[in-house]
């Protein structure tokens, strides 16, 4: 018998707002896709989340013995600088200011996401397709969806007719927005384009002359719109109707509600039956995000050359950070938060570490039956990972009062023990076995270069000047920087 037939998963659908109990179209096969990144820039720490939010997702399925297909895309063209669907495309502008081709920007950037990504031990997905490799399939939908009567075409650009399909359908029901607001919001908007509503979007946009990414079509030499990329490669892969769509929270609106009129207008269809929004991470309690510069690079806190962070991080750490929040919850990001779990994820790997080493007893004192399926029933109540991994602290408890005897377990129960810790942490959570020493090692230069400022700071109170500035002069050499604030000394590394 499969797990998933034992287990009954849980899924916040967001178009419901409630937990539904998962149940797919086909048995045993999931169809999944994530919206993935725009490949113009490196991603930052933001992006990272969202993909080991849906990385967790998979992992799962795949433990309760789904056959499970994760489409996740690259868009390499048609994503415009501002939501408004104005600007030039993100990918084109980079490709100005650098002075290389469109196609380079795409592969330097999805080379590092990849890299990234390799880097958090997130799984790749099944198929990774491209919003440039799927033109054709994008005109010949906008065909369908002329032909049915939801789009128009104005100046060589095609746009999808909200009110129209508003008149059969529910333009809104996925943000919970009212058409009525919509347009009261966006009147002013109306005599700048050749869209008959401001709500319509751009299904096909015809190329201004210097815009350099464009394709014949039979309206215009153009580019698709961007929510036309996920429509296609969604359902070219998983089918007209599939099971879960994925994204970050800030895509529900317009990018996912596009997507389901799209669908609905091409094919009769509601395309999604799970709608998964995972939250945003923050950084001093603000969006991390490429534009406004509040972000920080999973590399900077790799290496601790970060002014925020001022210290390594491990893959791992960050990552078991990451998860010890809901997939749902804004987490906000901070040194101490950071430290406090990279303590919590020392302790759980200890532990974990020493099992074979317990000492055992003929009969077990504790309950591993009732604990490991604890453990289910968090990651089935829609992926509750912190849930889960307080639970796996009570083993930690555990294995500490066993050591100290004051708990029993067998040898039977010791495999036991060992080997749902396993699942859990290393194919569930998918921590990297085996990573401690990197943390130890970082907490040991932190440690031994604070000491070296504190010895700093006694040598100049003795007015003892030629000991400080070696002690400044030497690591500098070695490229560790002090610099002294009004809140005393910190250190990066180069
Ligand atoms: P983009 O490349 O901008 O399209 O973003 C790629 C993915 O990262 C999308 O699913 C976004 O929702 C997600 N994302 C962007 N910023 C953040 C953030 N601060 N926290 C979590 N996810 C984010
Ligand atoms: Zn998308």
């Amino acid at each position: 018998m499969a797990l998933f037939e034992e287990q009954q998963l849980k899924i916040y659908n967001s178009i419901s707002g409630e937990k539904e109990v998962f149940k797919p179209i086909n048995d045993s096969y999931v169809g999944m896709y994530v919206c993935g990144p725009t490949v113009y820039s490196n991603v930052h720490l933001g992006n990272c989340r969202t993909f080991i939010s849906f990385d967790l997702v998979f992992r799962y399925l795949k433990h309760l013995g789904y056959k499970v297909r994760y489409v996740r895309n690259i868009t390499d063209a048609g994503h415009l600088e501002n939501d408004a669907e104005t600007g030039e495309d993100r990918i084109a502008k980079k490709a100005r200011l650098e002075q290389i081709e469109p196609m380079e920007v795409v592969q330097k950037y999805t080379v590092d996401f990849h890299n990234i990504l390799e880097k958090f031990n997130n799984l790749p997905p099944s198929i990774e397709p491209t919003a440039t490799g799927h033109i054709v399939e994008q005109i010949e939908i906008i065909k369908t969806i002329i032909d049915r009567g939801f789009a128009y075409e104005a100046n060589g650009s095609v746009y999808f007719d909200v009110l129209k399909y508003n008149e059969e359908k529910h333009y809104g029901k996925l943000s919970g927005r009212a058409i009525e607001d919509m347009i009261a919001n966006t009147r002013e908007l109306a005599a700048q384009s050749d869209k008959r509503n401001p709500q319509d979007f751009a299904l096909w946009k015809k190329a201004e002359p210097q815009h350099i990414m464009r394709w014949p079509s039979p309206w215009s030499d153009g580019f698709p719109g961007w929510h036309l990329e996920c429509t296609v490669m969604s359902t070219k892969y998983l089918g007209e109707e599939f099971d879960i769509h994925g994204g970050g929270m800030d895509l529900k609106f317009p990018h996912h509600e596009c997507e389901i009129a799209q669908g609905e207008a091409a094919t009769g269809k509601d395309p999604v039956h799970y709608w998964m929004h995972a939250n945003m991470l923050t950084l001093n309690g603000k969006k991390m995000a490429k534009s406004t510069g509040n972000n920080i690079l999973p590399e900077e806190l790799f290496s601790g050359k970060n002014e925020v962070i001022g210290k390594a991080f491990s893959p791992n750490v960050a990552r078991f950070f990451m998860l010890q929040a809901h997939y749902r919850s804004i987490l906000d990001f901070s040194k101490e938060a950071l430290s406090a779990s990279e303590k919590g994820f020392n302790r759980l790997i200890e532990a974990y570490a020493s099992i074979d080493d317990l000492p055992e007893s003929s009969a077990s004192t504790i309950n591993l039956a009732e604990w490991k399926q604890s453990c289910y029933d968090a990651m089935n109540d829609d992926f509750n990972s912190p849930i889960l991994i307080a639970k796996l602290f009570d083993a930690v408890k555990w294995i500490n009062a066993i050591k100290e005897e004051s708990l029993k377990i067998s040898a039977e129960d010791k495999l036991e023990l060992k080997q749902v810790l396993h699942d859990f942490l290393f194919d569930i959570l998918g921590l990297r076995d085996g990573e401690k020493s990197l943390d130890n090692n970082s907490d040991k230069l932190s440690g031994a270069v604070e000491l070296l400022i504190k010895l700093r700071a006694e040598a100049r109170n003795n007015r003892d000047f030629a000991t400080s500035d070696k002690i400044r002069d030497q690591l500098q050499e070695m490229g560790i920087q002090l610099k002294d604030g009004k809140d005393g000394t910190t250190f990066s590394i180069n």
